[in-house]
């Protein structure tokens, strides 16, 4: 499996301004294969993340060919607090979830190289338990009782409201969480995903969208140490461009915000491994 930090390390240029769609822009990147995979991505909100709206961090792919309606989707579901990774082939999304590991997957059936019907059998092989919700344009019995039966998890027609594609999304992902394990509590912060909250004791912490991410991931694995990689992976879309000191600087606000609200819990820097959070040593 190549990391998202390895993965970030290939091409990655941006295309003729032609290409450009309301403040979507359209990337190019190039994966193992060295075939260009082309992905959405939203350079404006990059530069001001800090001031995302708060959400939780399930990064999903969208295979979506028609550029405008994968552009609405992914701006809608970014509003939602989603990371999002978009291809409009099954090539690139096969190959795209052989890479990275997605908390769900959005799959149209109308694809230029190949049904998307009969690529839910191999996405289910590299990812057996990853939620797949099918978009159809066919409104053929047939074809969705031939998606459910191959292993997607839901679908929806076409068109859709965004609204409904987001909720029923959140349905599938929710399905394969334990019930008793939707709040998260270590010392004294709770995290509750599903209401985009933290706290610490009774003081509410405020966080970016990454911020609320990177503390899910490390209350999720706790007095575990994580690789840089593996933090960038869950955080960050391809679409994303990283400085070199990214996670430092977004561990470090975390960091700081923590300890402001009086919390026990620090995020250790094991220098040259990775990251730990634990309680502070007395
Ligand atoms: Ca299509």
């Amino acid at each position: 499996m190549v990391s998202a930090h390895a993965a970030r390390g290939l091409l990655f240029n941006r295309v003729s301004p032609a290409l450009e769609c309301s403040n979507v822009f359209f990337w190019h990147r190039t994966l193992n294969s060295g075939k260009p995979l082309t992905l959405v991505g939203d350079v404006a909100r990059n530069a001001t993340f800090g001031t995302a709206k708060t959400g939780h961090s399930m990064r999903v792919l969208l295979v979506e060919d028609n550029g405008k309606l994968a552009a609405v989707t992914h701006d809608a579901m970014r509003a939602h607090g989603f990371t999002v990774d978009h291809v409009s082939n099954a090539h690139d999304a096969e190959e795209a979830v052989a890479t990275i590991h997605y908390d769900s997957i959005i799959l149209d059936l109308g694809l230029p190289d190949r049904d998307g019907l009969t690529l839910i059998e191999p996405l289910r092989k590299i990812a057996p338990s990853t939620p797949l919700l099918i978009l159809t344009a066919r409104d053929a019995s047939s074809s969705i009782i031939d998606a459910l039966d191959s292993g997607a998890d839901d679908y929806l027609c076409k068109p859709f409201v965004m609204g409904v594609l987001i909720s029923r999304l959140r349905a599938i992902m929710r399905r394969g969480e334990p019930r008793h394990g939707t709040i998260l509590q270590l010392g004294d912060v709770t995290f509750d995903p599903s209401q985009y909250s933290a706290s610490v004791g009774e003081t509410p912490l405020s966080l970016s969208r990454r911020e609320f991410a990177a503390l899910h991931l490390f209350l999720r694995r706790p007095n575990h140490v994580l690789s840089k990689a593996e933090v960038e992976e869950a955080i960050y879309g391809f679409d994303d461009e990283l400085s070199s000191n990214a996670i430092e600087v977004l561990l470090h606000r975390l960091r700081k915000k923590l300890q402001a609200a009086g919390s026990a819990l620090y995020i250790h820097n094991m220098r040259g491994i990775g990251y730990m959070l634990r309680e502070k040593r007395p």
